[in-house]
């Protein structure tokens, strides 16, 4: 048999962490890694947070898991504590990115066939996003590499360039359902929405009695400096897919929704066995904890404004490398002229400074929001070495 034990689907590289502390992972041979990472924008409160640890001890002590056949005293104030930061009034609890994301499908889908308009039941997402894996998630995502040998996909997605407010209008239809957008595309390469294109697709959907669904399981809770990246546009979604830095590194995710919104949601249409345990409720109000305070998300813009300025002034060295930063708080990227996959490798295995890269020869810097001042200064210390003693034809 070759085939490992561990289903062989992530090329995994070299690095084996075993221990995190605040802003750096130990690997199992003991080398320090600064992580500007953060488990893919998971690790919000970096790692080994004392409040999200005692929480969840003191949580797994007391009850981990009961059925949703039963009252959730933990469920009800944790809905509570999103409905008041946020455009929502109601809010399905589950266990990862997808399966909200799969939730903000089904209640856009049942808000018009609710109403008997069984005809509604597309969404229009947007090329190079990035939704989840699985058949509904992939399938709302232009990207082929995720289609291929899984087909069929599930009807019901049109696909049509991102910040193209004109190809949006141009493409709803008798079927249209709403639009699934990331307010700020991930995986994409950290490409943000005008302005306007958000703005407009909300006078879309209020005209045509669409669901705007918002996919802020990257971009959302605290990431951009605002609790999510909805509230630096002047606009409000319908539904809000969000997971990823609420659970600080705990497996929980979260549908939003205005009450019209839900209106189809009613017993018996949707469910989890797991989804919003008291054990997940525990880890996402350690989370809220700290994120939810107005002055930890100003901190958050003035760091990602302090790390951006910081990185527009390194990428002046290192033309032939980089070519712009973009992105809002903690949620940065650096446009690079050569692959980033590469450079990250050579960053990570020879300075010890972990980043990931995205689509558009982009390399995603998605630090702890819990960084400090000497974070940034490492980070800029190891990437300035990094860039130094690179070149290109190295494929590490
Ligand atoms: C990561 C991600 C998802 C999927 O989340 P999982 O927890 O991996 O299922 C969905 N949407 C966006 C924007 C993401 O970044």
């Amino acid at each position: 048999m070759s085939i490992t034990p561990l289903m062989p689907v992530y090329p995994r590289c070299g690095v084996r962490p075993v221990r995190g502390e605040h802003c750096h992972l130990i690997s199992e041979d003991g080398r320090r890694f600064l992580d500007f990472a953060s488990g893919i924008a998971v690790n919000a409160l970096g790692h080994s947070h004392e409040g999200l640890i005692s929480t969840i001890q003191k949580q797994a002590e007391t009850l981990m898991h009961v059925s949703n056949l039963y009252g959730s005293p933990q469920g009800e104030a944790i809905a509570q504590r999103l409905v008041d930061l946020t455009f929502a009034d109601t809010v399905f609890f589950t266990n990862s990115g997808a399966e909200a994301v799969e939730c903000a499908i089904k209640t856009a889908r049942v808000y018009h066939q609710s109403a008997g308009n069984d005809e509604k039941f597309e969404l229009i997402t947007f090329n190079n996003a990035f939704h989840g894996r699985t058949m509904a998630t992939i399938s709302a995502s232009s990207q082929e590499k995720m289609h291929k040998g899984f087909l069929p996909l599930l009807p019901g997605f049109k696909y049509i360039d991102f910040n193209d407010l004109e190809a949006a209008a141009a493409a709803i239809g008798p079927n249209t359902a709403g639009f699934l957008v990331e307010p700020i595309q991930g995986e994409g390469g950290i490409r943000v929405a005008d302005e306007a294109f958000l703005k407009g697709l909300r006078e879309l959907c209020d005209k045509h009695d669409l669901m705007l669904i918002l996919d802020e399981v990257q971009s959302g809770v605290g990431r951009t400096g605002t609790f999510y990246a909805y509230e630096q546009y002047g606009i409000e979604p319908d539904i809000l897919a969000t997971a990823k830095g609420i659970g600080g590194g705990f497996p929980v995710g979260a549908c939003l929704a205005t009450e019209q919104a839900a209106r189809g949601m009613t017993f018996g249409t949707h469910g989890s066995t797991y989804g919003g345990n008291p054990f997940a409720m525990a880890a996402i109000g350690a989370v809220l904890d700290v994120v939810g305070e107005d002055s930890f998300l100003a901190d958050v813009r003035a760091k990602g404004e302090r790390l951006k300025a910081r990185l527009e002034q390194f990428i002046g060295n290192y033309p032939e490398l980089f070519e712009g930063v973009r992105g809002k708080g903690l949620f940065l990227g650096l446009k690079m002229k050569v692959e980033p996959r590469p450079f990250v490798a050579h960053m990570r295995d020879n300075h010890q400074v972990l980043a990931v890269s995205a689509g558009d020869q982009v390399m995603r810097v998605i630090p702890p929001l819990v960084i400090d001042d000497s974070h940034i200064d490492e980070f800029l210390e190891k990437l300035s070495a990094a860039a130094a003693s690179y070149t290109p034809e190295d494929t590490v």
